[in-house]
């Protein structure tokens, strides 16, 4: 069975339709990255699976129940975290208190400040700064390190890469692909199409908020979602 199954979902912003009845299904350990181009609805999409934007029809279930409605911080409970587009830190708090503050309401599980500062040991010798100090790409690990806190079963990420350095998105990378590894059930959005392929199992190509393209990543060549990305074929 698959962990989230998206069903004929559609969100809107006022009147655009910005989510048109998608439907995709993500299994357990599977990674999808999300392509398209911008305003093509995937932040809306992620929004709305995570609660934090209204679904205008359709469902979304995950492992077996329907979420549709739920509150966003009930969804948190239930296993999914978003790592939202600009990140989002607290800005004024320490990387360590902005990780015990996502923990303390958490769901049980492995992930506590000092496995998570094992998995990503570039954060321990920055524990104690600001998030306001940090350059882009600390900040972004400290952002999934941070959703890690809860617990999850299904880890979205927004944006992964956007404006930052390729020394940053190596580094953000080698983290999720650790995770990745362990087997996280990740679903990234990825502007690059170039790593959305090297490191995803699946590609989603989103168009105009319709699903256009949703296959093993392995299938695919880069030309091919080029076109579904413009929306040439
Ligand atoms: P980007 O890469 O630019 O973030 P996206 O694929 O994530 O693009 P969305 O941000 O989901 O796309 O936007 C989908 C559509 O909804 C776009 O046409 C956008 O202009 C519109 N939209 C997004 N947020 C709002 C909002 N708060 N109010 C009105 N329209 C919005």
């Amino acid at each position: 069975m698959s962990l989230l199954e998206v069903e004929g979902l559609s969100a809107r912003h006022g009147l655009l339709n910005a989510v048109r009845e998608m439907s995709f299904s993500v299994a357990d350990q599977q990674v999808v990255a999300i392509v398209g181009a911008n305003g093509a609805g995937k932040t809306t999409l992620l929004r709305t699976i995570a609660g934090a934007h209204p679904a205008a029809g359709g469902t979304i279930t995950f492992d077996g129940l329907d979420i549709t409605r739920m509150p966003a911080h009930r969804r948190v409970r239930e296993g999914i975290a978003l790592v939202p587009e600009g990140r989002r830190l607290f800005s004024e708090l320490t990387v360590e208190e902005n990780l015990r503050v996502a923990g303390r309401r958490a769901r049980p599980g492995p992930w506590n400040v000092g496995s998570v500062l094992d998995a990503f040991p570039m954060l321990t010798p920055l524990r104690d700064r600001r998030a306001a100090n940090l350059s882009g790409g600390q900040q972004q690990v400290t952002a999934i390190a941070r959703a890690l806190m809860t617990n999850p079963r299904l880890l979205i990420v927004d944006e992964v890469s956007l404006g930052l350095s390729p020394t940053a998105v190596d580094t953000v990378y080698a983290g999720l692909g650790r995770l990745r590894d362990a087997g996280a059930t990740l679903i990234l959005v990825e502007q690059d199409l170039r790593r959305a392929l090297s490191f995803a199992g699946h590609v989603l190509c989103v168009l105009e908020g319709r699903v256009v393209l949703a296959v093993p990543a392995g299938d695919l060549t880069r030309e091919q979602v080029t076109e579904a990305y413009f929306g040439l074929q």
